[in-house]
């Protein structure tokens, strides 16, 4: 008997470690891009210069200052006289910017870079926590500080450095070359990103790779694997709302019923919070591990990356305990507001409630809705959708020539890198492109300091000095490299 049990126990070993040995090994070796010279000092003061115009993004409806992406815009035609030479503009809803640079061989799928130049307010109050003026873009201690430094100036500007760069030596592109410089996308993209890829289904140009903000370079994610790590999304979560309300209750405080409408409403966020939705590992939070970081792992990590038919249940426990990778991997609910009573002695007739889900690929907002009402089940509570839902974008091709062209990239300009695919929680002006191309990604080429993602919204954005320069190279090579890719010929198939 112990010898069938020694026999299934060896069995398994190698298959495990087989399985481990041949997790997709990103076996791709390039050779470091560190020729392509930058001015970096030049590059830095355009740079500063942006920064210190106030292209602040607002509601709509609350008007925006229309005079500050006038001033930006007019800065731009100063600061990139190639550009504005040789390539067309054309000026969508009044302030979003589409340059293209067409190519000898325009009926190739185009390459399309994706920036904005909106960004966040500095939440009042917060204005003294800044250790910069947010629009002063002081350099110090190694950083460019100031509000749009990290999101989303940086890429603008560095891809208008690299496409300077590239008509001033002459580059002459075989597909075309697009530059879409939304300015709304804090906003939702509506004015901006929806309409310029709009015009891109009307005209029918075809496109054979998007690249947007949404990933970065970042250490320390993962234990174990001590290399940098370029995460690229290639998917984005959906969102919805809903509110869930209790009407016509009320009384005197003095005789209440069982249930308060304020009870009713929160018995069921309890229930919500409770009966999360399931975890699932799939799309790009699978690829993360399976194709992304587990090659890079050590052995013993990739016994269990490589072997999640077996592990699968291991990994969501640990996933789990962390808010951001569990959030990878499941639809999230998050109640966000809440609005009951008025005076101390009064039962409130009324009470509501709004639940935010962001939506993992694979669930809508109409599936959700359905899972919320069964998961509520009580009559007495009316739920409605707030807006329509935002819903999941499909995961983009890690198979592609679109795909092997920026990785292709990050390893020129990142040597020793690791590339990840994975799935973006929030939201990018990319999401409106994916119907016109699978090939959609969104990555910054920059370091992401650990606090990275709350500075950008937060107070005391910044970006290092030190990493201006290969944000340029990084553009450059990669309009090269999808130039010279057989991009879309993996499509006809
Ligand atoms: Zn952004």
């Amino acid at each position: 008997m112990w010898k069938w049990a020694a026999a299934i126990f060896c069995v398994l070993g190698i298959v495990l470690s087989l399985r481990a040995w041949n997790l997709g090994v990103d076996s791709e070796v390039v050779p470091a891009v560190e020729g392509v010279p930058v001015d970096s000092d030049a590059v830095l003061e355009r740079f500063r210069g942006g920064l210190r115009i106030p292209t602040v993004s607002r509601q709509p409806g609350l008007g925006m200052d229309e005079a500050a992406f006038e001033n930006f815009r007019a800065y731009l035609a100063v600061h990139y006289p190639g550009i504005h030479e040789h390539l067309d503009l054309e000026i969508v809803s009044g302030h979003s910017l589409l340059f293209r640079w067409l190519g000898s061989e325009p009926s190739l799928p185009g390459t399309v870079l994706l920036a904005h130049q909106d960004v966040v307010p500095v939440d009042k109050g917060s204005e003294a926590d800044w250790l910069h003026p947010p629009y002063a873009a002081d350099v110090a201690d190694g950083f460019v500080w100031g509000r749009g430094s990290l999101d989303d100036k940086f890429g603008l500007f560095a891809i208008l450095e690299a496409t300077e760069m590239l008509l001033a030596e002459g580059f002459e592109p075989r597909r075309t070359l697009y530059l879409s410089l939304g300015h709304d996308e804090e906003v939702g993209g509506g004015q901006g990103a929806v309409q310029i890829a709009k015009l891109f289904g009307d005209r029918r140009w075809p496109v054979g790779l998007v690249l947007d903000e949404g990933g970065a370079i970042v250490r320390g994610l993962v234990p174990g694997v001590d290399a940098p790590v370029a995460i690229v999304g290639v998917a984005e979560k959906g969102f919805v709302s809903f509110v869930l309300e209790v009407d016509g209750m009320g009384g005197h405080s003095s005789a209440p019923p069982d249930q308060s409408a304020i009870g009713i409403i929160s018995a069921a966020i309890v229930k919500l919070e409770e009966q999360r939705f399931p975890m699932r590992f799939e799309g790009a939070s699978r690829a993360f591990f399976e194709q992304g970081v587990g090659p890079a792992s050590p052995f013993g990590m990739r016994i269990l990356y490589g072997n999640l038919w077996l592990f699968e249940p291991l990994l969501l426990a640990f996933l789990d305990s962390s808010p951001m990778m569990a959030a990878m991997t499941r639809t999230t609910t998050a109640p966000t507001i809440f609005h009951a009573g008025l005076k101390e002695n009064v039962l409130p007739a009324r009470a509501q409630a709004t639940v935010n889900f962001r939506l993992l690929p694979g669930d809508s907002g109409d599936s959700v809705l359905a899972e919320v009402r069964r998961i509520v089940s009580d009559d007495r509570i009316d739920i409605s959708m707030l807006e329509p839902a935002r819903e999941a974008s499909p995961s983009s091709r890690t198979d592609s020539e679109a795909w092997r062209a920026l990785s292709r990239t990050v390893h020129e300009v990142f040597p020793g890198s690791v590339i990840a695919p994975y799935l973006l929680l929030g939201g990018t002006d990319s999401r409106y492109f994916r119907d016109l191309c699978d090939c959609v990604y969104r990555f910054l080429p920059i370091e992401l300091e650990s606090d990275g993602l709350r500075r950008a919204h937060g107070s005391n954005e910044r970006i290092p000095v030190a990493g201006i320069a290969d944000g340029v190279r990084f553009y450059r090579r990669l309009i090269e490299n999808a130039d010279a890719a057989r991009l879309g010929s993996e499509t006809a198939g």
